[in-house]
């Protein structure tokens, strides 16, 4: 058989041409709704859909409703990289930040650097992450927050320390402090989260070093990345009948073989695909739940100030919320969380979420 001619440059270039053509015809005439990108249409809301707090569909595969975000500042946290505008989430994690934040800083850990939690209705990001799509995902710097308040421009460019040496994939034990482990278990003792993310170096520090209770190494997880930041996940909270759970965790540790594999080769070939587009670059409106086009279409509250959590208390009243629209305020935004929550109550108990079988292929 004969190998296939290339495609000579002008061929390429009548092709390129005609993409080009293709994108500009796209921008003048609305392609139909189910065609558009998702990550284009929720990257580009600015306010939360101002509804009950609903998470729908999957972490890497959903939208939700009812957004809070976080302040930009409070007495135990700074929001970092501000300008992305991805400091929202579902109540409920934004009030475990907040919990994590002050018993944190309680343990000795000075206070935390938050990196994106969501967007304002979560969907596909147009940079970064896979999912962090149904505002039950955040990330925290490794980095303790810096005794002077940061302004806002060293939040848009403080670099993070990599706490992984590349080559090795080992913790860079200058670098490691049992402070780093405190503020890992205390975030794993929190029965929402249900698991966080971690760079395999990271986890075998914490095997081999984690004396006593070891219970809670079950929910820290290896992954690629994750050597400035953990990624915290809580799981699919009460009022969201449309929120996908993950599979629970093994019951061991994950100590042994499953880690031992992240110190062979094998993860770390390089992609034999570099340039092939992601999921998230490829998701249309029809790949998401359908109730996520009402999501995007529902009315926002008057100003991000509007949905944010503060000191001492619940979000404050959205202002002037559309007549049909079930407003904002803590009663309707924290529908099925127990009343009393708000950003400084004790976070509660919303119970274990029951095992699981573990999916194929995972
Ligand atoms: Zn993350």
């Amino acid at each position: 058989m004969k190998t296939p001619i290339r495609p000579s440059l002008g061929t390429k270039f009548r092709l390129a041409a005609a993409l080009g053509l293709f994108v500009l015809a796209g921008l003048a005439v609305q392609p139909a709704a189910a065609e558009e990108r998702a990550k284009d249409l929720f990257g580009a809301k600015k306010l939360p859909a101002a509804t009950a707090a609903q998470s729908i569909g999957f972490y890497s595969k959903g939208c939700f409703a009812g957004g809070v975000a976080i302040p930009m500042d409070g007495p135990t946290w700074e929001v970092m990289r501000p300008s992305r505008n991805r400091r929202w989430g579902h109540p409920a994690m934004i009030a475990v930040i907040e919990k994590l934040a002050r018993d944190a800083a309680a343990d000795g850990w000075p206070g935390l650097l938050i990196g994106d939690i969501s967007q304002p209705r979560g969907g596909p990001m147009l940079t970064g992450h896979a999912s962090h799509q149904i505002g039950l995902d955040a990330d925290i710097w490794l980095t303790p927050m810096p005794s002077r308040p940061l302004s806002m421009a060293q939040r848009e460019s403080m670099s993070a320390t990599l706490m992984v040496d590349e080559k090795t994939h080992l913790v860079k034990d200058a670098l490691w402090t049992p402070a780093h482990t405190r503020l890992l278990k205390r975030a794993a003792s929190y029965s929402q989260v249900e698991r966080i993310l971690v760079n395999p170096g990271i986890k075998k520090k914490l095997c081999d070093t984690v004396k006593g209770d070891r219970g809670w190494l079950r929910k820290i997880r290896p992954f690629w990345g994750h050597d400035y930041h953990f990624h915290m996940r809580i799981g699919c909270q009460p009022g969201s009948p449309g929120c996908k759970a993950q599979e629970a965790t093994p019951a061991d540790d994950g100590c042994g073989e499953p880690l031992a594999w992240w110190f062979t080769q094998e993860p770390w070939r390089p992609n034999k695909n570099p340039d092939a587009p992601k999921a998230r670059d490829l998701m249309t409106m029809a790949n998401l739940p359908s109730q996520c086009r009402a999501v995007l279409d529902a009315p926002g509250p008057a100003s991000a100030e509007a949905a944010t959590y503060h000191v001492g208390g619940a979000p404050v009243a959205v202002a002037a919320p559309e007549p049909e629209a079930p407003s904002l305020p803590a009663t309707s935004a924290a529908a099925g969380l127990p009343s009393a929550l708000n950003a400084f109550s004790a976070t509660p108990e919303i119970g274990v979420p029951l095992p699981r079988p573990r999916p194929p292929g995972n």
